[in-house]
């Protein structure tokens, strides 16, 4: 088999770490697999790295602060290079430039246009193992770009695709992507499979346990990644395309963000342009709008709710001041002490009642639910951030999650 192996953060973390690592990518390699590994910077890194180039500046250069981060992925990748060949192994490291990982220049969120994959395969061929700097690729004039915080994740899907090989193992510190958040829902359980449609929804609404962007990517190519830990050899769970022969449950699993905040604009006149007056100067500033609600209006006045992450909420209140007398509102109102919690089931499909029931247990605790959203394998509602683990826990065990209920 080819394999594309990534390594996260926790399994970079210190020369402890970074030998078991090498262990398992050499035990991979003498089972006869062709490989090819992907890591990020040592747990902690990019952060410090942040912090530095913070400290230097309130804003600092977003060439330099890419170029700056890209450095904690080259110091593990050689590292864990220097291990492979002290094991014996004939092993390389490969910066995003050396790849030929090619972005478009959005410093901190750059796209990947295209990998040059053949000197790779021709490595793989003959039984090298490149250790290739995940997060980071070169834009056409040859500045260092990075793709977003987890960026690591779509860095080796882009690169397992590239090579054609069979499966993406991403090894991270937890031994699958569970029903929720193992951290609040102690209970939660491993799901053994789950199909990119719902990965998709269950990365975007906050399981940060894969970069988003990795999952429609292995979903748009058909790349199977088999999420695992480092830290034992246990089988972890597999994303990849829905097995329809299954009989589904309503929900698979339970998702939150607490970075959000919410923006209200109240007493504007309903008529035409309106929505397009508020999110224009919104997306010039190249803030993302997610959840909006528009109320029916009266007397020809309406309200528009609308969440931004918490990041942008400052920026976001202080576009909306300024345009405040331009839209004709009476009042701009917002708060950045809220959260979304969100059920996700392909099985939703097929069952009624599920959005009525995730209402009822949360009423039934008294938590406030003030805004909704949904779609065809998800409801997600904003609620008070002091409301999210509690609201996670209980919708956790009233779906049957909980560890024992479906075993
Ligand atoms: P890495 O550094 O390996 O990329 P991350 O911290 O990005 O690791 O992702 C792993 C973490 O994701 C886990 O430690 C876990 O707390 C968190 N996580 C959030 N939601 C889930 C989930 N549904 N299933 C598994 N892990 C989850
Ligand atoms: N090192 C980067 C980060 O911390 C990329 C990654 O770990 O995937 O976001
Ligand atoms: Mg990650």
């Amino acid at each position: 088999m080819r394999i594309v192996q990534k390594f996260g953060g926790t399994s970079m973390s210190g020369v402890a770490r970074i030998k078991e690592t090498a262990r398992i990518v050499r035990d991979e390699y003498h089972r006869g697999h062709q490989i090819a590994v992907v890591v990020s910077a040592m747990s902690g890194e990019t952060n410090r790295l942040l912090t530095l180039a913070q400290d230097i500046s309130d804003c600092p250069c977003e060439r330099e602060v890419d170029a700056l981060l890209a450095t904690g992925e080259q110091a593990s990748a050689t590292l864990l290079a220097m291990e492979l060949d002290h094991l014996g192994i004939d092993a390389f490291s490969l910066n995003g430039a050396q790849l030929g990982m090619r972005t478009s220049g959005a410093f901190g969120r750059a796209k990947i246009d295209h990998v040059d994959a053949n000197h790779l395969i021709a490595a793989m061929d003959a039984g090298r193992i490149a250790v290739i700097t995940g997060f980071q690729g070169v834009d056409i004039d040859g500045n260092i770009t990075t793709l977003g915080r987890g960026g690591s994740d779509t860095s080796a899907v882009a690169i397992a695709i590239a090579v054609r090989a069979d499966v993406c193992d991403i090894y991270t510190d937890v031994d699958g992507i569970y029903t929720t958040d193992p951290r609040i829902v102690p209970n939660a359980h491993k799901i053994k499979q789950i199909s990119y449609e719902e990965m998709l929804e269950f990365a975007s609404l906050g399981a940060k346990v894969l970069q988003t962007r990795s999952v429609g990517l292995a979903m748009k190519y058909g790349m199977p990644i088999h999420l695992r830990s480092s830290f034992n050899n246990i089988t972890g769970s597999m994303v990849c395309r829905e097995d329809t022969s299954m009989e589904k449950a309503s929900v698979t699993g339970v998702a939150y963000n607490r970075n959000e905040a919410k923006v209200t604009l109240q007493g504007i006149p309903d008529q035409p342009g309106i929505a397009a007056g508020i999110f224009n100067p919104i997306a010039k500033a190249d803030i993302n709008v997610d959840v909006i609600v528009q109320n029916i209006s009266a007397h020809g006045m309406t309200d528009i709710t609308f969440t931004v992450e918490r990041e942008d909420y400052r920026k976001t209140m202080e576009i909306m001041h300024q345009h405040c007398a331009d839209l004709k509102a009476s009042h701009v109102a917002g708060s950045d002490d809220v959260a979304k919690v969100s059920i996700i089931g392909v099985g939703m499909k097929s069952h009624a009642g599920v959005a009525q029931t995730m209402f009822q247990i949360l009423a039934d605790a008294g938590v406030n639910i003030e805004m909704i959203t949904t779609s065809e394998i998800k409801v997600t509602v904003v609620l008070g951030e002091a409301d999210v683990d509690r609201a996670v826990r209980l919708l956790h065990t009233a779906f049957d999650l909980d560890e024992g209920d479906n075993a």
